[in-house]
Parts: structure tokens; sequence; C-alpha cells
């Protein structure tokens, strides 16, 4: 095996050797950036992989050398760098993804799965199962250009979560190369503790090369509403109540945000009603409201066999327990791919304003519902009540859906909710200096610490390995185990900054 600088065709015509594509200037190569667009960092090459043998080859020949690290990227949505390899090799696994098919995979017992590429896109498994298997997986993420190995490297959650389980728990078998260039199938009975700890293991123990995901029949249509709240109590008391319901009397998705009481298109009430729906009368409000709305977003799937009355008088009847403000619903039935697909939108409107290109200084918390209406007080309508140019989701979910034995660190509560700050800055200088918004974050993490809330950042990133080591807690000695089990020279994911290269 030989690494080599070279193009496509001279690859192509050596069969001994993986492709690399020469980093000819960072400003130009996608790897050394990401979504986040607040760091950078020049990889020696990026490798397009043709097959996982390529995969375990460039591993394998970082090894060889001293100082080498090696980071998977999928579709670099990280925010702080966890993608890229400074000085390194970055595996772009959208080029190995592209080379192998999805294939259904049928039991005799009728379970059916589908066996993907680590460097699929969500997308790309929802559009291949649904139109050629009328199938789908039951757990997504909002957005869907984001790849299997990079969600189920962290998480990967919507308002599918307290139901069905994030997407780490919605996957039977894995195909991993590990550090030491070795391609192992894992699964919960064959190398369990290799597959739990790739499970949100953040990129440290291995590249996912395949996942195995499970699929039912995809419903057709999905019954779509948001109504809107005054107060926080009423909001999560619904909520919370909604995702402990039992299974058979459950929506299939719950979610939420907080919005400003204010006619601002970005951050107020303009931002509730379903796109293509009516307008938002805040005449309804109650008076008094305070400076923070909040809107529950819910769903109910509607398969072929179902009628949809039945499926009506089953949301209506969830519908009349929640204590929302009457008149302030809005609702709409669509497509079930239409459905999982509806952030394409937003991403379509910030492309043409700019927002998308522009620095995202994202923050995820994972807090325990014991805290969020204090984090709500403290942090939603106190530092925030001028809305944040962006989504401030707020939903809970259920630890229970978890499986403790991932690499995933949880707060303690059996209810958390996920808050994400979906920050989309208008350039510099027409909006805030990134500076100060990446402050501001940091001041609500000091403000969970300060308040000593039962919290966990949501795709976390730390300097030091003392700041790692309180971010997993009493999980933290079995992270570092796999690490050296799995790959004893720290050679993946360098951009997680916890593990150095040994030499
Ligand atoms: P990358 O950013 O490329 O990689 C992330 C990490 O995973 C890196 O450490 C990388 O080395 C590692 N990695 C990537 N591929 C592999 C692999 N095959 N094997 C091993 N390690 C690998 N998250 C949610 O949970 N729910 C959401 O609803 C959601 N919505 C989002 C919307 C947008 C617009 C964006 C930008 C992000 C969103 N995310 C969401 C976050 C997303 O899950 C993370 O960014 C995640 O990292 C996936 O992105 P990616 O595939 O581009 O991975």
């Amino acid at each position: 095996m030989m690494l080599a600088y070279m193009d496509h065709a001279a690859a192509a015509a050596e069969p001994d050797t993986i492709e690399l594509a020469m980093v000819a200037d960072a400003a130009e190569c996608a790897a050394a950036r990401d979504f986040g667009g607040l760091v950078s960092a020049r990889p020696a090459a990026v490798v397009r992989p043709a097959s996982v043998d390529d995969v375990a080859s460039a591993i394998q020949a970082a090894a060889l050398t001293a100082h080498l690290t090696v980071a998977a990227r999928g579709n670099g949505h990280s925010v702080a760098g966890q993608a890229m390899a400074e000085g390194g090799l970055v595996l772009d696994m959208r080029a190995v993804s592209r080379r192998m098919p999805m294939q259904l995979v049928l039991l005799s017992s009728g379970a059916a799965f589908a066996d993907v590429p680590g460097g699929a896109l969500w997308e790309e498994v929802l559009h291949w199962a649904v139109s050629n298997h009328g199938l789908a997986p039951a757990s997504w993420t909002d957005y869907l250009r984001l790849t299997v190995g990079g969600t189920l490297s962290n998480g990967g959650v919507s308002g599918q979560s307290f139901r069905y389980g994030p997407q780490v728990s919605n996957v039977v078998e894995l195909e991993v190369v590990t550090g030491d260039g070795k391609c192992r199938v894992c699964s919960p009975s064959s190398h369990p503790d290799l597959f739990f700890a790739v499970l949100g293991g953040l990129g440290q123990f291995g590249v996912i090369t395949r996942a195995r995901i499970p699929l039912s029949p995809a419903p057709q249509t999905v019954k779509w509403t948001r109504v809107v709240y005054a107060n926080f109590a009423d909001y999560a008391a619904d909520a919370e109540w909604l995702v402990t319901r039992p299974s058979e009397s459950a929506f299939d998705y719950v979610e939420g945000f907080a919005f400003v009481h204010s006619d601002d298109p970005v951050n107020g009430w303009p931002s509730v009603p379903i796109p293509g729906d009516a307008h938002f009368e805040p005449s309804l409000l109650p008076a008094g409201s305070g400076p923070v709305l909040y809107c529950l977003e819910v769903a109910l799937y509607q398969h072929h066999q179902q009628q949809p009355d039945d499926v009506d008088e089953r949301m209506g009847q969830m519908m009349r327990q929640l204590k929302y403000v009457r008149g302030l619903e809005f609702a709409a039935d669509v497509g079930y791919v239409e459905f999982l697909s509806r952030v394409n939108r937003v991403e379509e409107e910030a492309r043409r304003t700019g927002s998308w290109a522009a620095p995202h200084p994202w923050l995820n918390i994972f807090i325990s519902a014991r805290d969020i209406a204090d984090f709500d007080r403290t942090v939603l309508k106190g530092m925030l009540a001028d809305g944040i140019d962006g989504p401030m989701l707020i939903y809970p979910m259920l630890k229970s859906k978890w499986d403790p034995n991932t690499s995933v660190a949880l707060p303690e509560g059996d209810i958390f909710y996920l808050v994400a700050l979906l920050r989309f800055c208008r350039p510099y200088p027409g909006g805030p200096a990134v500076n100060e918004l990446v402050e501001q974050n940091s001041a609500i993490i000091n403000a969970c610490r300060c308040n000593g809330y039962d919290f966990k950042i949501y795709f976390p990133h730390y300097h030091t390995q003392s700041d790692w080591a309180t971010h997993f807690g009493s999980k933290w000695s079995r992270f570092v185990d796999r690490k050296a089990r799995y790959d004893p020279l720290a050679i993946l994911a360098p951009g997680q900054k916890i593990f150095s290269r040994t030499s």
C-alpha cells in the first residue's frame, strides 16, 4: 500500500494506491472548514477512499507515520472543527459512500433493515428507503443533510427521540475501522463493547463505514400542528405529559421552541406559522404575556391502512387536553418525505440571505427537567430575551430511550430537554460580532454551572482533558479505556481535542 498525491486518473491506473487530493490552498479546502465557520485547520491531505479497504489502508499508513492523525469527515456540519485534522489526513466519507450502494436486508422473521454507508446523508437514506421499498427508519434529525456516521458519532435527535429513541438507539450493527486499521463488524451481541463505544463516541474509536438501520413501513402523510403558549410552566407541563404517554396514545413527534413576543420576522411571531399557513394573530395572546413565548410542535403519522377520520379524531382528542392559547394553532397535512425535509426550506432561505455561509456559533445543551424552569427564567427570559437570530429549540426527551452503554454523556434526570441555540448571524457589521456571541455562549454555560444545573453539552468542544473528564463524569474512565483498546496511538478524530497522538 502506498500513499501518494495524485489525480483521479492516475489513482485509477494504480490499483495499489489511495487517491489523495492535494491541498493547494487552505482557503479552498473544504476540509479545513466546517459549518460553524469559527475555526480552520489545514490538513496535509484529503483522502477520497473508494472502499472500506482504502479507509483501513489510510489508517494503517498513518499509524506508521510519526504524528500523523486521521479525521473522518461526514458532511462537515460540525461547528467547532470536530471533523478537522490539522496537518493530518481527512477522510472524505462522502466519497466512499458514493461507491457503496445501500442494501435492503430482510430477515426470515420479516424484520427489515437498511445497510447504509457511514458517509450517506440521512436524506439519501430517506429517499432510497421510501421510494424503493416503502420503508423508513424511525428516528431522524431535524435536518437530513448530515451523514449517518456523523450523527451516530454524536447522538442524532429530533422530535421522534422521545418515542423511538435517538439515532444511536436505532442501529443494530456497525462496520467499523478501528485505530489499528482493522475492520470489524460489531453489534449488541458481537463485539458489544466496540459497538457501544462508537455510538456517541465522537469518532474516537473507529471510522463507521456501514450501519444497519431498522426499517418499518413508511407513513403516508403527517398531521403537523403548532400551538402557542404564553407561559413556560404550561408549555413544559404539556410537553412532558406528551412525551410520557404510552405509545398507543402518543404523538409520533414532539418538539418545540421559544420565540420573542414581537413582530420580528426571524425571532418573533412570524416564525411560528407552518409555512404557507395562516397569519399569527397577536391580539389572541393573554394580556401581560412576557417577553418570550413558546411554540409546541407535534405530529401524528398516518399510514396507508388508517382511516383519515380516525387519525383526525386521535389528534383532536390529544390537542383538547393541552393548555395552549386557543386560536393560536397552525396545522397542515403534509407528505411524510415533505415533513422530514422541512428544514430544506430554511436552508434555501439562509443561502439566499447569506446567513448559511456566515459563522454559526451554535450551542446545544441537554438539561434536566428539574432545572429547565430556572434555565428558562435565567437564560431565555434573561440573557436571550431579544432572541438569537435563529431558532431556540427547547423540548423534552426520555433518558430511558438511551442505552447507558453508549459513549454519550447525558444529564442525570429521567426527563431532559434539548436546548438548541441555532444562531444564524447576519454578517458583521450588520449583525453582532461573532466573538460576542461566542462569549454569550460561554456566559450561558457558566450560568448553568454556577446555578448547579444538571446538564451536558451536546456536540461538546473542550480544549483540556480535565474539561473532557468533567464532561464524561463517571463515564470518563471507560472512555479512556476504550480509547486505549481501539485507538491506542490516538490517531482518530484529532479535531475533538480529547487525546493527543502518541508518536
Ligand atoms: P461531521 O461534522 O463531518 O463530523 C462530526 C464528527 O463525527 C467528527 O468528529 C468526525 O470525525 C466524526 N465522523 C464523521 N463521520 C464519521 C464516521 N463515518 N465514522 C466515525 N466518525 C465520523 N444534530 C442532531 O442531533 N439533530 C438535529 O436535528 C441536527 N440538526 C442540524 C442542522 C444543521 C443545519 C446542522 C449544521 C447540524 C445539525 N445537527 C443536528 C448536528 C449534526 O448532527 C452534527 O453536526 C453531526 O456532526 C453530523 O454532521 P456531519 O455528518 O456533517 O459530521
